[in-house]
């Protein structure tokens, strides 16, 4: 998450954006290649699905006790907060509450309606943490694709920015 606009310990007790209900698998992290060796030999029990460009998401789809669509299920690192090394945490997990999204001819960092503590922000605070994320988050989209969602009009766009990372708008 970015502690420019969000609190460790408010994350930390909270874990609303490490559950997912079923149609919501198409936004679990996804984890870059690199990183798998080192995730697998740490969390043997963890599952994972493959993802087209060589990133794995988790596979918790066996997790859902109910039919109930509005059931969450956990990502398996979150064990009262998430328990992975840093340079382990997938990128698109470090970039809550903002989500980078396919815009016409541009892409955008947008801000996930849903996140319980973010409402105590503004607008200047979150275009601020917005531009500081900006380029970390058009390179890492290049190595790992499966980050950018497609255009979600419930999101909020914080930010437009070219293919190469400008910033327009
Ligand atoms: S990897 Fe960590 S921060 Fe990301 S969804 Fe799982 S528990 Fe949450």
């Amino acid at each position: 998450m970015l502690r420019e606009v969000l609190s460790p310990d408010d994350c930390a007790v909270c874990g609303f954006c490490c559950s997912f209900r079923r149609q919501s698998l198409n936004l679990t992290p996804c984890f870059a290649k690199e990183t798998l060796g080192e995730i697998r030999r740490l969390y043997p029990e963890a599952r994972f699905r493959d993802l087209p460009n060589g990133a794995v998401t988790i596979d918790i789809s066996d997790n859902y006790r109910t039919n109930d669509s509005e059931e969450e299920a956990l990502c398996p690192f979150n064990r009262k907060g998430c328990i992975l090394p840093g340079h382990l945490k997938p990128f698109d997990c470090e970039l809550w509450p903002f989500r980078l999204m396919r815009g016409e001819d541009c892409l955008i960092l947008a801000l996930v309606p849903t996140c319980p503590h973010i409402k105590k922000n503004d607008g200047e605070k979150l275009r601020a943490a917005a531009l500081s994320a900006a380029k970390a988050a058009v390179k890492y989209a290049e190595t790992v694709p499966e980050i950018v969602i497609d255009y979600r009009a419930d999101y909020e766009v914080i930010l437009r920015m070219s293919e190469d990372g400008r910033v327009i708008g």
